[in-house]
């Protein structure tokens, strides 16, 4: 077979070396735009998991990029002027140029081509590698290829708020340092760590509004560098930052659909990118690169189609399952401010638990003094705020109280609202409601959120949507609210509503069933019915009267839906919950 790849990053290289290594008689070409030693970038990090992987795939690559590793097992997390450590992560950095360099020299030693300085045009590809069987498109997160052909590969492209680049540095550090910086235009986050002796990577991140309030849209890289440098002298000890192609970008979050067309298939970045802040990209094209060579092997020779369907099946869910992990890390950095006033060691938490894929039961494995340390922080604070004493007994922090007002919630379990769209034509609970509600009360939440609930029945947004206000006196009578009630009070569970749309209906007719399908393709479908709320009268509906919300300021007729009024409302009295629960579902 011919194979050539296009893109001489990580996954491609990885990839023509695995391949090459099972089937020497395969003749297999790399194309690169840049010369050899050409790359951006500093240190990539990998986790002890990763490295397990290079270890069974190819060991002379493994010995030498573990040669070359700077091992770390410590986060640091520098705020307000504290560090707060936490040991047991097991992680490994490298430059990238000396990982590219090995992967180079591997490939070279298996006889595979390697072309640089050589740009393909995807429009190029048809007539210039006709004699291809398969084409590798691993061209990177800016993939011409995958552009050229995005009728196929339908890819989902959203380019992220953040600002970051991409700097290094002389400093020395003997783990990776996250330094959060409070400046008069907002929070920056430096995610630091060593990749080689005397050689660290630098990558800053901040929002839009801190980004252009500190000038970095009109500077360039050097200009960057000073006011970095000068923003960061302390944590910097006097060495300087480094650049390689240090632009600002904005993260692309890319995914595609299809991974394959005709003869040529998707690689990394091209195909699936995953954010930083996880330092996964690399591992993830790696990952990947494995698979597509086992595909290529078993089944290139007889069915390429057969092979790409097989390396797809293979790792589509894996990358959506880091994607997805990247995302929430990803968001949590695009919303700094939001735990900005905690503590140092509650903030800290935070930063670890981020992506939702560590816990605090992970935490306790990897290091059970900084949990204890974080814990301690947080018996003191509650002690000082409420004059709750935890501090002996030491409970996990997630089952201590918590207070809304004057409601008293018996433990930090929250569950939030989900949408059941099972209410009757009033827009009444029904049996439906009353055994999701209960089956959740009965799992010892704290707190129930109930399921967006309208202000009218007119108001909802599909006609099994919940409303309240008059039609909530003709439900007071249902077996589905008393009932709910005892076993939520044994349980000392207190519910919540979210209240929902307030302006026209999205839909007239529950969108799911067989007839409105059915009268979507004949076109006979009714129009919603028309807004309740008109432009002249458009009130929102923010005062809890007991029975209804009633309107009170005006609305402009664009802030028809939303959130609205109150936060609360107890299922049994009717009461805002926040003021009912507990005094009043007592009595
Ligand atoms: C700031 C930052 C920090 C990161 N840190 C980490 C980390 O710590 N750990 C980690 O695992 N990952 C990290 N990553 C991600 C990592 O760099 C990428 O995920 C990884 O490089 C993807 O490998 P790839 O082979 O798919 O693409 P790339 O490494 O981007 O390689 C694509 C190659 O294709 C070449 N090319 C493009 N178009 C053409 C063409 N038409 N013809 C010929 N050649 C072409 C390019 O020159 C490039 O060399 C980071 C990324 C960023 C932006």
């Amino acid at each position: 077979m011919r194979i050539t790849v296009i893109g001489g990053g990580p996954g491609g290289l990885y990839f023509a070396l695995l391949t090459k290594k099972q089937r020497p008689d395969w003749s297999i070409d790399i194309y690169e735009q840049n010369q050899a030693e050409d790359t951006f970038g500093f240190g990539v990090v990998f986790s002890d998991e990763t490295l397990h992987e290079f270890l069974s795939r190819d060991r002379p690559s493994f010995d030498r990029i573990r040669h070359e590793f700077a091992y770390w097992d410590d986060v640091a997390i520098h705020k307000d002027g504290r560090e707060m450590r936490c040991a047991g992560n097991g992680f490994a950095g490298i430059s990238r140029m000396k990982l590219l360099a090995i992967l180079q020299q591997r490939c070279r030693e298996e006889g595979i081509g390697l072309h640089f300085g050589v740009s393909v045009p995807p429009e190029e590809i048809a007539t210039r590698f006709a004699d291809s069987d398969v084409i590798v498109a691993s061209d990177g997160v800016n993939s011409r290829i995958r552009e050229h052909f995005r009728a196929t590969f339908e890819p989902d492209v959203a380019i992220k708020s953040n600002r970051f680049c991409w700097m290094g540095s002389t400093r020395p550090m003997d783990e990776f340092n996250y330094f959060f910086r409070q400046t008069e235009h907002g929070i920056i986050c430096a995610h630091t760590y060593q990749y080689e002796a005397g050689r660290s990577t630098w990558i800053f991140e901040m929002d839009d509004a801190c980004w252009r309030g500190h000038g970095f849209d009109g500077m360039d890289e050097a200009a960057s560098k000073a006011v970095l440098e000068a923003l960061y002298a302390e944590e910097l000890q006097g060495h300087p930052l480094l650049l390689n192609r240090s632009n600002w970008r904005q993260f692309p979050r890319i995914f595609c659909n299809r991974w394959s067309h005709d003869n040529i298939v998707l690689l990394g970045d091209a195909k699936a990118s995953a954010h930083y802040s996880i330092g996964s990209g690399t591992k993830l094209a790696m990952e990947c690169a494995i698979s597509l060579s086992d595909a290529v092997v078993a089944h290139g020779p007889s069915s390429v189609p057969t092979a790409f369907a097989a390396y797809e099946d293979e790792r589509r869910t894996p990358c959506q399952i880091t994607q997805h992990n990247a995302d929430v890390s990803l968001a949590w950095f695009e919303h700094m401010n939001r735990s900005w006033d905690m503590e140092p060691e509650q903030f800290a938490m935070v930063v670890m638990c981020r992506a939702k894929a560590i816990t605090y039961d992970n935490l306790i494995v990897r290091d059970p003094g900084f949990v204890e340390a974080v814990d301690t922080a947080f018996y003191e604070r509650v002690y000082r705020e409420t004059g709750e004493d935890y501090r002996k007994s030491r409970p996990t922090p997630m089952f201590t109280r918590f207070r809304l007002r004057e409601m008293t919630i018996e433990n930090r379990v929250a569950m939030s609202p989900m949408a059941q769209y099972s209410a009757d034509a009033d827009g009444n609970p029904t049996d439906w409601h009353f055994v999701h509600y209960t089956s959740h009360a009965l799992g010892g939440a704290g707190l129930i959120f109930t399921e967006m609930t309208c202000p009218s029945a007119d108001a909802r947004i599909t006609p099994a949507a919940r409303a309240c206000g008059p039609t909530r006196r003709k439900r007071s009578g249902s077996g589905s609210s008393t009932s709910f009630t005892p076993i939520r009070h044994r349980r000392w569970c207190c519910s919540s509503v979210m209240p929902g749309a307030r302006g026209r209906p999205n839909s007239a007719g529950r969108r799911w069933t067989c007839r409105w399908r059915r009268r979507r393709r004949t076109g006979r479908l009714s129009r919603p019915r028309r807004c309740p709320i008109t432009r002249a009268s458009a009130r929102c509906p923010s005062r809890w009267t007991g029975r209804r919300w009633t309107g009170s300021p005006r609305i402009s007729s664009r802030r028809r839906s939303g959130p609205t009024g109150p936060a609360s409302t107890c299922w049994s009295c009717t009461a805002p919950t926040a003021i009912c629960w507990p005094p009043s579902c007592r009595r």
